[in-house]
């Protein structure tokens, strides 16, 4: 009897080794999906500035090595055992919720964005950086066939995050919403909140993206580095909500008295420092502070039904997926033009 000696499917993924450590590409066995997972071929996935959490290692309890992302957009290429509802070749992504195990409280009131157990793609296990992943029934998003793998992407948490921030922030059609921050982030809120038919006020630092944002559909440009960015909401009637998306503290302290009576500063600009509102400021006018994170996979496709319905998409740069190291590096320096896609 002879033995044959099956050489193990390998693939390319981009891992940071330990915290802080520089991204290595390695290669490593093509990984099989388990019970209740898939295995998708991936095919773009979006740098986000909270791939810092994996990098950095600043998420508790990250292991390394570990692959970031958590915009990925693919194609399913294995079934583990059970999976029933998703098909061979069919197209799905993975964004930042990465699972939730359906039994904790919040869970059973149908809360599943805030499960005590969730996952997070790219910290709880590996994400996108890489050519395959596995990933739970339960985070997959289907991508509807008119939006391409490196659009739809960066909808999985940049899009999903801006879109649900503002569905679920009660402000209503005419409503003033200002997006402070033109990024990855900022630049789908805008669009967002337009096609929402929110009076859209876009907050920057610098003239130079004030007439893009018009043509995202800003209704005004407030430059910060030249107006008191507070006052010049004020003068238009006060914010019904402010969606904060540039990682300052202290850009979003300095915003908070920009808002109107009974508005909100909904964060989702993840920072590490403190913000500096007093309780008065908060008390005059019942305004509020809320932050926000992602949504589930059926917010998630919503976002891109939205998105078909209306015509928003994200500006995106593309990198092949080797060169992670500069696509974060070039998201890091703020000057992406907006967001970052690793292809594969
Ligand atoms: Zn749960």
């Amino acid at each position: 009897m002879t033995t044959a000696t099956v050489a193990a499917a390998v693939m390319k993924v981009a891992q940071v080794p330990r915290a802080g450590a520089d991204f290595q590409v390695v290669e490593r066995e093509v990984p099989e999906p388990g019970a209740g997972h898939v295995r998708i071929r991936v095919r773009a996935c979006g740098v986000c500035h909270s791939d810092v959490l994996t990098k950095e290692g600043v998420w508790p309890g990250i292991e390394f090595p570990r692959v970031p992302g958590h915009e990925v957009a693919g194609v399913i290429d294995e079934l583990g055992a059970g999976v029933s509802q998703w098909i061979k070749g069919q197209r799905v992504g993975v964004g930042w919720h990465g699972g939730h195990d359906g039994t904790c409280r919040e869970c059973r009131r149908g809360d599943f964005r805030n499960c005590r157990n969730r996952q997070i793609t790219g910290i709880s296990y590996d994400g996108g950086y890489q050519q395959y992943m596995v990933a739970p029934v339960e985070a997959l998003v289907a991508i509807p066939e008119s939006l391409t793998d490196a659009e739809a992407a960066p909808l999985l948490d940049a899009g999903i995050t801006t879109f649900a921030a503002l569905r679920e922030s009660g402000a209503s059609p005419g409503d003033l919403v200002a997006v402070q921050g033109i990024g990855g982030l900022g630049h789908l809120g805008i669009q967002f909140a337009n096609k929402s038919g929110y009076r859209v006020a876009a907050i920057g630092r610098g003239s130079e993206n004030g007439a893009l944002t018009k043509k995202l559909g800003a209704n005004v440009y407030i430059d910060s580095t030249a107006v008191n960015a507070a006052e010049a909401l004020q003068e238009l009637g006060g914010a019904r909500v402010i969606l904060a998306t540039a990682p300052s503290s202290k850009a979003m302290s300095q915003l908070f008295d920009g808002l109107g009576p009974n508005g909100q500063l909904i964060v989702v600009g993840a920072a590490f420092d403190p913000m500096e509102v007093t309780p008065a400021q908060l008390i005059n006018g019942s305004r509020t502070i809320q932050g926000w994170a992602a949504g589930t996979p059926a917010d998630t496709e919503d976002t891109l039904r939205f998105a078909e319905l209306t015509g928003v998409r994200p500006m995106i740069e593309t990198y092949p997926f080797e060169k992670a190291a500069e696509a974060y590096a070039r998201m890091l320096s703020g000057k992406a033009q907006f967001r970052c896609v690793l292809t594969m």
